[in-house]
């Protein structure tokens, strides 16, 4: 049986940034405590079994008024996949004009979520 450890989290959710006491075995939380609502407690399973985060960055332009264009993804990844989502965005490079909300790179490592232009960017 797996031992029982407290590890303490962040709760992003909202800005009040709750710290999580969470109480598990493994995956299996067993209790949380310093949440102010019940989005702390959805935190903290989702923290606990598959972590997510949204991915900002920027990827390179030929042709544009600026050489790089912020990206960000359309919605939060698995995290283990970040440092792998990263390395496919250096290679990238897209021609101008580019459009905000231009899909940059389609269904990341097949999760269904692109990364999207967060600006336009005209021809030079
Ligand atoms: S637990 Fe609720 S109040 Fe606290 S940071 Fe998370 S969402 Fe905000």
């Amino acid at each position: 049986m797996m031992a029982e450890e407290m590890t303490k989290i962040i709760c992003i959710t909202c800005p009040m940034g709750c710290t999580l006491e969470v109480t598990h075995e493994g995956k299996t939380i067993t209790k949380v405590d310093g949440y102010e609502c019940k989005k702390g407690l959805e935190y903290a399973e989702a923290e606990l079994t598959d972590p997510r985060r949204m991915v900002p960055s920027t990827v390179k332009v030929k042709g544009g008024v600026h050489p790089l264009v912020p990206v960000c993804t359309a919605a939060p990844i698995p995290k283990p996949l970040i440092f792998d989502l990263l390395a496919e965005l250096r290679k990238v490079e897209l021609q101008a004009p580019v459009q905000i909300g231009q899909v940059v790179f389609g269904d990341a490592f097949g999760t269904g979520v692109d990364v999207l232009a967060t600006r336009n960017l005209p021809a030079a």
